[in-house]
């Protein structure tokens, strides 16, 4: 069950190495910018207190990536459906 992960536990204690259950307490930090994609990054931050030594500490416990509104729509290039033009002598001529 020994799993070692790249990426720090954020529910871990940092000093004596305890899993806390759930955070304290929660709370969002929302990027001011979108990336290139532009999608604004979320990230959830919790307050850890360790059951075990008291030790107390922050981590980011995740963090999301959500689709943000187009900043600006482009004009100019609206699809305005499918125009079906038929030709009307062709029809004539089948009679
Ligand atoms: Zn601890």
């Amino acid at each position: 069950m020994a799993r070692r992960k790249a990426k720090r536990d954020p529910f871990v204690c940092p000093r004596c190495g305890t899993r806390v259950e759930e955070p304290l307490k929660t709370w969002t930090l929302v990027s001011p910018f979108p990336d290139r994609k532009g999608r604004i990054t979320v990230t959830v931050m919790g307050s850890f207190r360790c059951p075990n030594c008291g030790y107390s500490w922050r981590a980011v416990v995740k963090k999301i990536k959500t689709e943000a509104a187009p900043p600006q729509e482009e004009q100019g290039e609206r699809e305005e459906g499918e125009i079906i033009e038929i030709d009307l002598s062709e029809l004539d001529d089948l009679e």
